[in-house]
C-alpha cells in the first residue's frame, strides 16, 4: 500500500497536440510534483545552443523522434534532481516501448513506480486543428489557443508578458509527421500500460475544462486523501 510521502510519479500519454501541456499546467500545481515534458527539455537545449540541442534539433524539424539513448539519459538526468524527490508529472515521455521500460527500470531502482497513466485521446482532425492555432510563451512555456484558449492580447502571454511563438514543428508536414511517428511509435504503448493496469482514458475531444474534470476523477482513487 502507497503511503502519501512515497514519490509519485504520473504520466501524460497522448498524441501530439491532443492537450498534454494544457492539463499538465494544472496537475502540477495541483500534485505539488514538478512537470517534466521531455519537449520542453529539448527545446531548452535548443534555446542553449548545446551539443544535445543541436542533435536533438535535427529530429524535432523532420518531425522525427530522437533517439531513445539520448531521450533517455536526458530525463533519467532531470528525474535525479532535488525538486523529483517527491515525483514528477511525466509528458512526453516515454514515447516508445524502449523508453517506458528504461523508466520502469529507473522507478524500480528507487523502489518506486507510475502510479497511474491518463491515456488523453482525439481523432486526428482536433489533433490537426489544436496544433495549427497553438502559441507557446517563449519565457514560461504557456499554452494558448488562437481560437479555443486565446490571450488577452494576441502575441503576449497572459501569464507573464512574454513574446508568443508557434513552435516551428507546428506547420502543416510537420504535425501530419508527428501525428504518423505517434502512431507508429508511441501508440503500442497504450496497450503496454493497459495490460500493466495502470491505463485510465480520458475523452480528449472536448473542451479544456471537460477534460479537466475527467482527469481529476481519473486521480481520485489514485490520490485518496494524499493531496
Ligand atoms: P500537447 O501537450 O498534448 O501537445 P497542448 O496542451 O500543447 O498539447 O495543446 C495543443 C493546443 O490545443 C494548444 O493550443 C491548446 O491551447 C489547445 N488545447 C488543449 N486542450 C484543448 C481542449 N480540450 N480543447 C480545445 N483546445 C485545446
Ligand atoms: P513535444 O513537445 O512533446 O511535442 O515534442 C516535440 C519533439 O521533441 C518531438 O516531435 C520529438 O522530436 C522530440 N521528443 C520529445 N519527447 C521525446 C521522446 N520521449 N522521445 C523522442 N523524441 C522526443
Amino acid at each position: 500500500m502507497a503511503s502519501s510521502h512515497d514519490p509519485l510519479y504520473i504520466l501524460l500519454l497522448g498524441a501530439p497536440g491532443v492537450g498534454k501541456g494544457t492539463q499538465a499546467a494544472f496537475l502540477t500545481e495541483k500534485l505539488g510534483i514538478p512537470h517534466v515534458a521531455s519537449g520542453d527539455l529539448f527545446r531548452a537545449a535548443i534555446a542553449n545552443q548545446t551539443e544535445l540541442g543541436k542533435l536533438a534539433k535535427s529530429y524535432m524539424d523532420r518531425g522525427e523522434l530522437v533517439p531513445d539513448d539520448v531521450t533517455i539519459a536526458m530525463v533519467m538526468e532531470r528525474l535525479s534532481q532535488p525538486d523529483c524527490a517527491g515525483g514528477a508529472l511525466l509528458d512526453g515521455f516515454p514515447r516508445t516501448i524502449e523508453q517506458a521500460k528504461a523508466l520502469e527500470k529507473a522507478l524500480a531502482e528507487r523502489g518506486s513506480r507510475l502510479a497511474l497513466v491518463l491515456y488523453i485521446r482525439a481523432g486526428e482532425a482536433t489533433l490537426l486543428e489544436r496544433l495549427g492555432g497553438r502559441w507557446t510563451c517563449r519565457q514560461c512555456g504557456a499554452v494558448y489557443h488562437e481560437r479555443f484558449n486565446p490571450p488577452k492580447q494576441p502575441g503576449i502571454c497572459d501569464a507573464c508578458g512574454g513574446e508568443l511563438y508557434q513552435r516551428p514543428d507546428d506547420q502543416p508536414e510537420t504535425q501530419r509527421r508527428r501525428i504518423r511517428v505517434y502512431l507508429d511509435q508511441t501508440a503500442p504503448l497504450i496497450e503496454y500500460f493497459k495490460e500493466r493496469g495502470l491505463l485510465v482514458e480520458i475523452d480528449g475531444e472536448r473542451d479544456v475544462e471537460s477534460v479537466r474534470q475527467a482527469v481529476e476523477a481519473a486521480l481520485e482513487p489514485v490520490l485518496g486523501g494524499r493531496v
